[in-house]
């Protein structure tokens, strides 16, 4: 299958050679050129989450040279439980935290660093990446000790919370996180201007891992695949989807898991203060702006990179808003809400998940599934004085937690990056 790109000016590409680039030639993001049918009869109640994911997989790989290692990565990608969680009657809550970094970015990172892992065998490839915050550590946990890749994650210094700073700064091999002296957008102009910095791109062999890159974005799509498909064969009912929504990433995702024909009965998508989809949803107008920060932080995006992979499956302003909607939470909402699904349900939910929790409570008596983006105990310093219990530390951040970092600040400057990573052997 080839893909193609949003902006529909650069040729069609193999699905490698998308996952490798990154962005098309002609800035727009990749779609796949048509969605494959899927006769979901094939689908059995026996599979495993990673034979089940290999099977949804598949058609959009096929003729790929990576058509052969899809099921290997799989299962060494999804190796870590999904559960779905009763909250009353017609409300679940699927658990999409449980990955070395908790956090549903989990999902796409670690599928996507197996990828470029097998493409890179001749020629190790540099992953670089600007992050807030779950995308970092998500990323290194699945790069470090992958032998043919190395990172380079630039974050703002001192705007980051102390646990999703040590999660990014713990790795002591292939992973290099920087604290940049600037804020987010610095970061991310810096990681565009070394894509388009001949020296450093031809050197480093550049590739990027955010959430525009389609090999973290197909995984994705098998989680909505197999919990709609187990529902229904459950219940008998098509359940919708409340998603947390940032860059539209995971939203997309489930877009197109119901284009393939899962039975999902509806999808809404849910923002904090940050509300360019809402506000287009209701003007029709797309209107970007300077993101505001919220509680739910890792969703603080006010030009969301995805948009245009939405805009091309419904390219038709009523078709788009038949399918889309969105609800907004602000920081108030999110707190009552985190304090309500405690007291009434003893759930905790992170500050993202409540967004999806909020709207749940407006929408109708049918079955809702909340998406859960990432476990409460990266969120402790907020949710702890607010509802007075301590939130129980997971495994894995207890271990990352242990290890000593080694915080590296830099001006936000490429020549100042350049000569650091020079400076320590990086590059
Ligand atoms: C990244 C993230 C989101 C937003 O996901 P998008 O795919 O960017 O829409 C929501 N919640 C958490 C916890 C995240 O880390």
């Amino acid at each position: 299958m080839n893909f193609i790109s949003t902006a529909q000016k650069a040729p069609p590409s193999t699905l490698a050679d998308a996952i490798r680039s990154g962005l098309a030639q002609d800035g727009g993001l990749f779609v796949p050129e048509t969605f494959p049918s899927i006769d979901l009869n094939s689908f059995t109640p026996d599979l495993s989450f990673p034979r089940f994911a290999h099977k949804v997989l598949e058609p959009f790989f096929v003729g790929d040279i990576l058509e052969t290692q899809v099921a290997e990565f799989c299962d060494r990608a999804f190796n870590f439980p999904l559960p779905l969680k009763p909250v009353n009657a017609n409300t679940f809550i699927l658990e999409l935290f449980h990955g070395p970094t908790l956090s549903f970015k989990d999902f796409g990172a670690r599928f996507l660093a197996e990828a470029l892992n097998f493409l890179s065998d001749t020629q190790k490839t540099t992953i670089m990446v600007a992050t807030s915050g779950d995308t970092g550590s998500a990323v290194a946990a699945s790069i470090h000790l992958k032998p043919n890749l190395q990172l380079i994650i630039l974050y703002p210094e001192g705007k980051i919370s102390a646990r999703q700073e040590h999660q990014m700064t713990c790795w002591d091999d292939n992973v290099h996180a920087l604290a940049v002296k600037g804020n987010f957008d610095d970061c991310q102009t810096l990681v565009k201007k070394a894509f388009q910095d001949r020296e450093w791109n031809q050197r480093l062999r550049l590739s990027s891992a955010n959430s525009i890159n389609i090999g973290r974005l197909l995984p994705q799509i098998s989680y909505y695949a197999s919990t709609s498909f187990e529902f229904y064969r459950q219940t008998g009912e098509a359940p919708g989807f409340i998603i947390p929504t940032g860059n539209l990433g995971n939203a997309t995702a489930a877009y197109w898991a119901k284009m393939l024909g899962f039975p999902i009965r509806e999808i809404v998508l849910s923002t904090n203060a940050n509300v360019v989809l809402p506000d287009f949803l209701q003007t029709g107008e797309f209107r970007p702006r300077p993101s505001l920060t919220t509680l739910a932080n890792a969703m603080d995006v006010g030009n969301p990179s995805n948009f245009e992979r939405l805009q091309n499956l419904f390219p038709n302003f009523s078709t788009f808003k038949q399918e889309v909607s969105a609800l907004s939470a602000n920081d108030e909402d999110i707190r009552k809400t985190i304090q309500t699904f405690y007291q009434e349900y003893r759930i905790l939910i992170c500050p993202h998940t409540a967004t999806a929790c909020f709207a749940r409570q407006s929408l109708s008596e049918k079955p809702w599934i909340v998406v859960a983006t990432a476990d409460p105990c990266k969120f402790n310093d907020m949710i702890e004085p607010l509802l007075k219990v301590k939130v129980p530390l997971a495994e894995s951040l207890q271990v990352m937690l242990e290890k000593p970092i080694q915080r590296i600040s830099v001006e936000a400057n490429l020549n100042a990056i350049k000569q650091l990573l020079k400076k320590r052997g990086i590059i």
